[in-house]
C-alpha cells in the first residue's frame, strides 16, 4: 500500500513511538503535580519537548502552549484576539483558502458581530501584499494568513505580509501546519508574526497535540489574548487542562528528529516529487495538467487533474494500492472551497486529485504508477 495522502495525516515513526510508551505506561504521572518523581519525571518531560518544538521553530520554549492541535490553536488565536480586543476593533482580515478551523471560525465570529474580509487569492492560491493593504482598516485587529496550502502546497508570502503586519502595530497569525519539517522556517526571522499554529501529526508526530506559539516582547510579555479553555490554570493559564504528556513526548520527538534532517527531508521530498512528476507526466501526458505552481510550493504536494476522469472513482478505484485523496480529508463531503477559489470550474474540481509525499516513502514505490 503506497501512502500519498501524508497532507491529510502522516504515519508516526518508530522512534516516536518508543519515546512515547513509558509516558504510556510507567512514567504516568501529572506533570502538575509536585515533589515525588512521578511528577517531576513528567514536567521535565514536557519541558524537553517544549525545548525541542521550540528549536524546530525557532521561538523561545516560553513561546509554546501545547494544545491538541491546530483546529485547536486556530480557534484559540481567532476566538481570543476577537475577545480580548473587541473594544479596539472588530474587523478580521482573512483568505477564502484557509483550513476550515480558521473559516469556520470566522463566521462563527461573523456571527457575534465581528467583520471579517476573506482576501481572494491568484491562480496558485496565494493572497497579494496590495489586497491586504487595500483590505487593512483603522479597526483591524488581527490577520491570519496561511503559511502553505493543504491542497494546493502553495506558499503566501509571510515574510512581506508579517513586516507589513509588524509596521502597521496589527497582529498577525499563520497556520504553519503543512509547512512545518517541510520549510525551513526560522521564527526569528519573523518579528511581525505574533501567532503560530502547528500540529505533530503532521510531521510525523501522535493525533492530538499542537503548539500555538504566542510571541513575547523584548520584556518576556506574552501578546494578550482570552483563553479558549478556563480551569487549572495550566500552561501560565492560557490553556487549562491536564497535559497530555505522552503526545507531548511525541510531538517533541517528532520535532527533534524533524529539526535534525530538515535539509535532507526536502531534498528527498523534492527528489520524490520530480520523479512523480515525471512518471506522471510520461503515463497519462495528454490528459494532465498541474494546478499548483510547481517551483514555488511546499515540496512533495502535486494537485493534479485528470481530464475526463471522475475524481472520486479514481480514489476509489486506486484504494486497494494507493491512498491519495480528492481535495482535504476534512471537506471530503463538499466540493473543494480551495479549487473553487483559484477559479477551477466544477468539471476540473471533479477533475482533481492531491498527492501527498513524505520523505520516509522510498522512490522505488512510486514505480507502482507503472502498472496501473
Ligand atoms: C491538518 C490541518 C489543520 C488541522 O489540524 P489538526 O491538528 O488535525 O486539528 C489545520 N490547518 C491546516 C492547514 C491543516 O493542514
Amino acid at each position: 500500500m503506497l501512502y500519498l495522502d501524508n497532507s491529510a495525516t502522516t504515519p508516526l515513526l518508530p522512534e516516536v513511538k518508543e519515546a512515547m510508551l513509558p509516558y504510556l505506561l510507567e512514567e504516568f504521572g501529572n506533570p502538575s503535580s509536585k515533589y515525588y518523581s512521578f511528577a517531576v519525571n513528567a514536567k521535565e518531560a514536557v519541558e524537553n519537548a517544549r525545548n525541542n518544538v521550540a528549536l524546530l521553530l525557532g521561538s523561545k520554549p516560553e513561546e509554546l502552549t501545547f494544545t491538541s492541535g491546530s483546529t485547536e490553536t486556530n480557534n484559540m488565536v481567532l476566538k481570543g484576539v476577537a475577545d480580548y480586543y473587541q473594544s479596539k476593533g472588530k474587523h478580521i482580515i482573512t483568505s477564502k483558502t484557509e483550513h476550515p478551523s480558521v473559516l469556520d471560525t470566522c463566521e462563527y465570529l461573523e456571527r457575534k458581530g465581528f467583520e471579517i474580509t476573506y482576501l481572494d487569492v491568484d491562480g496558485y492560491g496565494r493572497v497579494s501584499c496590495e489586497d491586504l493593504e487595500e483590505a487593512l482598516r483603522e479597526d483591524t485587529i488581527l490577520v491570519s494568513i496561511m503559511w502553505g496550502n493543504n491542497e494546493l502546497g502553495s506558499l503566501n508570502p509571510i515574510k512581506t505580509i508579517s513586516e507589513f503586519c509588524f509596521d502597521k502595530g496589527v497582529l498577525f497569525h499563520t497556520d504553519a501546519t503543512q509547512v512545518i519539517g517541510k520549510v525551513d522556517l526560522n521564527l526569528e526571522n519573523y518579528p511581525g508574526i505574533s501567532f503560530l499554529s502547528c500540529s505533530a501529526h503532521k510531521f510525523h508526530g501522535p493525533k492530538g497535540t499542537g503548539v500555538a506559539y504566542i510571541r513575547r516582547d523584548e520584556y518576556g510579555i506574552s501578546t494578550p489574548i482570552t483563553p479558549l479553555i478556563h480551569g487549572g490554570g495550566q500552561e501560565q493559564g492560557i490553556r487549562s487542562g491536564t497535559l497530555a504528556v505522552h503526545n507531548i513526548v511525541g510531538m517533541g520527538k517528532a520535532a527533534e528528529l524533524a529539526y535534525r534532517s530538515l535539509q535532507e527531508n526536502i531534498g528527498k521530498l523534492n527528489r520524490l516529487e520530480e520523479t512523480l512528476r515525471d512518471i506522471l507526466l510520461e503515463k497519462f501526458k495528454t490528459v494532465i495538467s498541474f494546478n499548483n505552481d510547481q517551483e514555488d510550493k511546499i515540496p512533495g504536494i502535486l494537485s493534479v487533474q485528470f481530464k475526463g476522469l471522475n475524481n472520486e472513482i479514481l480514489v476509489k478505484k486506486l484504494s486497494p494500492v494507493m491512498a491519495v485523496s480528492t481535495g482535504s480529508a476534512c471537506s471530503s463531503s463538499k466540493p473543494s472551497h480551495v479549487l473553487a477559489a483559484i477559479g477551477l470550474t466544477i468539471d476540473e474540481v471533479r477533475n482533481t486529485i492531491r498527492f501527498s509525499l513524505s520523505h520516509v516513502i522510498d522512490t522505488d514505490q512510486l514505480l507502482i504508477f507503472y502498472s496501473l
